[in-house]
């Protein structure tokens, strides 16, 4: 099994240095050939208009939306604003695979940024976890097929479906891969190895 990172901006390499120290195959994913030897993928935080931006030009839009209707996707922050079927503030596409509202920005500006425990439900278990928040965005409205699996305070930080995992933080600038093993766990039933 390989897990691809979405490299065209923002915060891929700590993504990609996560796998590799959890001993798994992945590849950093640029190109539409780069995505087709992956059977999952990250898409990291960092800058969602520029990431839609790049990600049209080296076309590789339309071939993400396709493979997000039948692989696993995981979308921190950036990568969660781009994944969302509705993002009032955003001014462009979105990929539109996971049914939920994100309001970006909506702590702040850079320098509210903060780090802060957060209340994650994996695999049936209340866990604390140190979220990283950059920037972040919050989701105002989940779909009904949208499972919640972790909170901060009273927002909404971490959500799943079928195919999708996302979060508004960044779980790869922390020591912990319980997120990434998590997200490598659900691929493995999903492919089914
Ligand atoms: N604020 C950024 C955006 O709207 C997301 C920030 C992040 O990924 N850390 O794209």
């Amino acid at each position: 099994m390989r897990i691809g990172v979405l490299a065209v901006q923002g915060d891929y390499a700590k993504h990609h240095s996560m796998l590799l120290q959890m001993g798994l195959k992945t590849r950093l994913v640029r190109t539409d050939a780069d995505l087709a030897g992956c059977d999952a993928l990250i898409i990291p935080g960092g800058e969602s208009t520029t990431m839609t931006t790049v990600m049209q030009k080296h076309g590789l839009w339309q071939p993400v939306i396709e493979f997000g209707r039948q692989k696993p996707i995981m979308g921190t922050c950036a990568g969660l604003i781009l994944l969302a079927t509705e993002v009032p503030d955003h001014g462009l596409p979105t990929l539109g695979l996971l049914d939920v509202a994100v309001i970006r920005n909506a702590y702040g500006r850079q320098v509210d940024s903060f780090v802060d425990q957060v209340t994650l439900d994996l695999n049936g278990k209340l866990n604390k976890y140190t979220g990283v928040f950059i920037r972040a965005p919050k989701i105002s409205r989940s779909g009904a097929n949208v499972k919640i699996l972790g909170y901060h305070q009273q927002d909404i930080v971490m959500v799943e479906t079928e195919h999708i995992l996302a979060c508004t933080f960044h779980p790869e600038l922390t020591e912990d891969d319980a997120i990434h093993r998590y997200f490598h766990t659900k691929t493995s039933k999903l492919i089914g190895c």
